[in-house]
C-alpha cells in the first residue's frame, strides 16, 4: 500500500491510472478506523480498479469547544487495517497541506447544514463540504463511499456534488453495529463503562419505533414514544429526535409516507452519539 503525504505525490500516483481509464474509488476518513470504515472499502473493492483512503482529522469541521485535540488517533493500527483489505493507497496529509497559511475558500450547502446536527454544530457541515471537495479535487476519484451512519453528512455531500457538477458517483453504505446494536464510531472509545452499557438504548428504541410505526397516528406521537424510551436511561441526554424524509431531509408530515428516517443525537456524559434508521 502506497502512503501519500503531499498533493504532488497523489498527482504522480493517479496520473497512470487516469491514462488507463481506471476507476478510482475513494473513502475519506478521520482515522481511528473500525469495521464501519472498513466496510466502505470492502464495498468499493467490487466496483473500482483502484481503492484510495484518506486519513485527515479535519479542523474546520470541529467547533471551538469540540474534541479536535483529543480526537482518537492510531495511525499504525489504521495502516495495518487498510493493508489487510488490500487498499492501494492512503493519503495522509498534514494540516498545512490541506489548509496552507492564508487559506480563504469554503463550500456551503444552504439550509441542509443548519438543521439536525447543524443546529448545535454551527459551521460543522461547511467544514465537511469544504474538505471533501478539496479531497475530491486532489484524488480525482470516480466514486466515493460514505456511511449511512452520518446520513445528514451524506445527503449534504450528495447535494454538493449535484449542485457543483462534480463528476463523482456518491455511494452510501449501511451502518455497521456492535453486537448490542450500538453503531460503531471512533467516539465510542470516550464512553465510560456505564455510558457504554446505556448507549444501546438508541438502537433498541429505533427498532421498536420501526416495528410499531403503524400503531402511531402522527409523527409527534412516535417521536414522543422514542423520547420516553431513551429517557428511561438516566445517563442519556437527548439533543434531538426527528423524523425526516430520506431523499432530502425535509420534514415528515404523515407516517404513511415512504422513505421516513428516524434520526437522533443523544449525549452520554460528554460524548455525543448520533444514529438513524429508515422506518419505511
Ligand atoms: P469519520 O472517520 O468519522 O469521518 O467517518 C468516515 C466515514 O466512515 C464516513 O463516511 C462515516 O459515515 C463512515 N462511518 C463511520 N462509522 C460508520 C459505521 N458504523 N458504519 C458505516 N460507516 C461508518
Amino acid at each position: 500500500m502506497k502512503i501519500l503525504k503531499t498533493i504532488s505525490e497523489v498527482k504522480e500516483y493517479i496520473k497512470p491510472l487516469k491514462l488507463k481509464d481506471q476507476i478510482i474509488g475513494f473513502v475519506p476518513t478521520m482515522g481511528a478506523l473500525h469495521d464501519g470504515h472498513i466496510a466502505l472499502g470492502e464495498e468499493a473493492r467490487y466496483e473500482c480498479d483502484c481503492l484510495i483512503y484518506s486519513i485527515f482529522v479535519n479542523p474546520t469541521q470541529f467547533g471551538p469547544n469540540e474534541d479536535l485535540d483529543k480526537y482518537p488517533r492510531d495511525l499504525d493500527g489504521d495502516i495495518a487495517k487498510l493493508e489487510a483489505i488490500d487498499v492501494d493507497a492512503v493519503f495522509i496529509p498534514d494540516r498545512s497541506v490541506i489548509y496552507p497559511e492564508n487559506y480563504k475558500t469554503y463550500v456551503k450547502v444552504d439550509e441542509l447544514g443548519n438543521i439536525l446536527c447543524g443546529k448545535s454544530r454551527v459551521d460543522h457541515f461547511q467544514g465537511v463540504t469544504t474538505v471533501v471537495s478539496k479531497l475530491f479535487n486532489i484524488v480525482q476519484c470516480d466514486e466515493a463511499y460514505f456511511g449511512k451512519k452520518d446520513i445528514q453528512q451524506f445527503i449534504i455531500l450528495k447535494k454538493m456534488v449535484e449542485d457543483l457538477n462534480m463528476p463523482v458517483k456518491m455511494i452510501s453504505v449501511d451502518t455497521v453495529r456492535e453486537d448490542d446494536g450500538l453503531a460503531k464510531s471512533s467516539r465510542n472509545t470516550y464512553l465510560s463503562a456505564d455510558e457504554r452499557a446505556a448507549a444501546p438504548v438508541l438502537y433498541r428504541s429505533m427498532v421498536t419505533a420501526k416495528k410499531n410505526i403503524d400503531l402511531y397516528f402522527s409523527p409527534e406521537e412516535l417521536i414522543e414514544d422514542v423520547h420516553t424510551m431513551i429517557s428511561m436511561e438516566p445517563l442519556a441526554k437527548i439533543e434531538y429526535i426527528e423524523l425526516r424524509r430520506y431523499n432530502d431531509l425535509s420534514e415528515v408530515e404523515d407516517l404513511s409516507e415512504e422513505g421516513i428516517l428516524l434520526i437522533l443525537a443523544v449525549r452520554f456524559g460528554t460524548t455525543r452519539l448520533i444514529d438513524n434508521m429508515l422506518l419505511r
